[in-house]
């Protein structure tokens, strides 16, 4: 590869290197990203199918989200790995319209297949589709409707459109209840900027009851058990000590300092470890602590001091969630024990250990305004459990990113019909032959509909023809295909609506793809050498520095 000099016509490679140029390189590239693309699409909206996906362990996944079955499926293909991408992107930003934003970019690919096929150059068609997806912005923002913050009726909406046939159908109106309330629960406000950390919401599940048992807590949940039988099981008006040092005495400082020789000594010795764990505990208590949360271990004798004072205490509890018992407590996690005061404690109304199905957990509940929130998943069996969890997540996703942007669309194929009608127009006023690329951008956007109606079992070209004429009409921007009651309806009206965030995230990154998987005409991929490290097609930056 570095004999790619200025000038030089003359390529000398290693041996065993793949090579592929123009039209070739460009025709298996696209094939391999629409391999991905069709992959997905019989996923697509509420009728879509699920996939079941089994990997080398013999491990079952059965999933509709688009990006877990990508991000479980082993890709080999460049092309297909920027797909795989390109899903991975669009869960990133914004957590939801995944599997659209995937079959938008094998959809673009297609079209652009149809150009090339009639000698329209590749660059061509990339300028074309970089004014397309631009225009495509514009017109999505005008046809946004905007919502208030508060407004959490429309809230809901958006979180039960992510979640519908996502298998948690049954339980999504309770679901999206959950989920609204802890999205709100967790918004930062800067005057008018709004911002969720995805990090201060946090999930956890237990296998047992039935999904709509699925809870939120004002506060956090732990996977633990408190140290000692004889502390109580339930505190009331809880005043939270966080630690992150252990409540024992070192053993590494005995094995270094002393040296025991006679029984005496030992029993002084012993005494003195027990004052010391005592203070421990006495400056706890002193402090008005009723609860512990350590990060490390405590020590069976503390225990027995804290059962004996009443303080209900947890060990070894994860940094992670120290972090968030904080937030939602106001507690100041205490490195040093010696130093604890009034002012370190946190709150939690109530702070118990329940059995969850065989487990205990324990409950830091009804927090004065927590900035963390948990939403403990619950579902008969591991595989709903995670499909829930999947569902809630895409749910959080398009709750934030609607409190974020506050403006929403029309789902159902709505804004892409839109988008493709506006996009014509915009083509006749281009010209040249960047209309035809944008004419196929236009058509490209269509593939969601066209795949709702398909996934719903209804013929997607009558579909298509009833939604382009409602939205020839100025009342019909909103129309989308209800895959319910197999019409073309109002969407807004009907409730299906997603963020505004989403959709543009979707056309960028399925642009961006296609665009970036187009220019490209020369495949130059090194022969294997190892699995690990080795320069290979992906190997990215790490590609010769494995040979210093
Ligand atoms: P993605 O990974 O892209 O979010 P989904 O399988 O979640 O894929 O499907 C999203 C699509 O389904 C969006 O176009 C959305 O508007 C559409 N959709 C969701 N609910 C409905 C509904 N009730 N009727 C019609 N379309 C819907
Ligand atoms: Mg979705």
């Amino acid at each position: 590869m570095a004999a790619q000099m200025a000038g030089q016509p003359i390529l000398i490679l290693k041996e065993g290197t793949g090579r592929t140029l123009g039209r070739d390189a460009q025709r298996t590239n696209i094939m391999a990203a629409r391999v991905i693309a069709e992959a997905v699409k019989t996923t697509l909206g509420p009728m879509g199918m699920d996939k079941m996906l089994v990997d080398s362990l013999g491990d079952v996944v059965v999933t509709n989200d688009g990006v877990t079955i990508l991000k479980e499926v082993d890709v080999e293909h460049p092309a297909a790995k920027m797909m795989v991408e390109v899903a991975k992107t669009q869960e990133e930003a914004v957590g939801d319209g995944t599997t659209s934003a995937v079959v938008m970019a094998g959809e673009l690919l297609k079209k652009a297949e149809g150009l090339l096929d009639q000698d329209v150059h590749p660059t061509v068609v990339a300028r074309g589709y970089r004014m397309a997806a631009e225009k495509a912005q514009e017109i999505l923002e005008d046809m946004a409707t905007p919502i208030a913050p508060e407004d959490e009726k429309t809230l809901k909406k958006i979180a039960i459109t992510a979640m519908t046939g996502k298998g948690a159908e049954k339980a999504r109106e309770h679901l999206a209840e959950v989920v609204v309330k802890a999205v709100r629960a967790v918004a930062d406000e800067d005057g008018d900027t709004i911002t969720v950390d995805p990090d201060n919401i946090q999930i956890e599940k237990k296998e047992g009851g039935g999904i709509e048992d699925t809870e939120l807590i004002q506060g956090i949940v732990l996977d633990k058990e408190r140290v000692h039988a004889s502390m109580p099981r339930r505190v009331e008006k809880a005043r939270i000590a966080l630690v992150n040092s252990a409540l024992e005495v070192k053993e590494t400082e005995i094995d270094a300092e002393i040296r025991i020789t006679d029984p005496e000594q030992l029993r002084s010795f012993i005494e003195e470890e027990e004052k010391m764990l005592k203070a421990m505990v006495d400056r706890i208590k002193d402090a008005g602590a009723n609860v512990l949360i350590c990060q490390k271990g405590i020590d069976d004798l503390a225990q027995h001091y804290l059962a004996k004072e009443g303080i209900f205490a947890v060990r070894r509890a994860k940094k992670s969630d120290m972090e968030k018992l904080s937030r939602a407590t106001g507690a100041r996690i205490v490195t040093n024990i010696e130093d604890m005061s009034e002012d370190d404690l946190g709150y939690a109304g109530v702070v118990e250990e329940v059995k969850i199905g065989d487990d205990e957990m324990v409950f830091v509940r009804d927090c004065k305004e927590p900035r963390a929130v948990s939403i403990l998943v619950r579902g008969g069996s591991e595989h709903i459990v995670e499909e829930a969890e999947r569902s809630i997540e895409d749910a959080l996703g398009v709750v934030s990113s609607a409190l974020k942007d506050r403006k929403v669309l029309p789902g159902g194929g709505a804004p892409e019909v839109e988008m493709a009608k506006g996009l014509r127009e915009y083509a006749k006023s281009v010209g040249g032959r960047e209309q035809l690329a944008i004419e196929a951008f236009a058509d490209s956007m269509e593939a969601i509909p066209r795949a709702l109606a398909e996934n719903a079992g209804l013929d997607p070209i009558d579909v298509l023809v009833d939604l382009r004429a409602q939205h020839a009409k100025k009342t019909g921007v909103n129309f989308g295909i209800d895959v319910t009651e197999n019409k073309v309806k109002d969407m807004l009206k009907e409730g299906v609506m997603e963020p505004l965030g989403v959709k543009e995230q979707a056309v960028n990154s399925a642009s961006e793809a296609a665009i970036m998987i187009l220019r490209i005409d020369d495949v130059i991929a090194a022969s294997k050498l190892d699995k690990e490290g080795g320069p290979g097609p992906d190997g990215g930056d790490k590609d010769f520095d494995s040979d210093l």
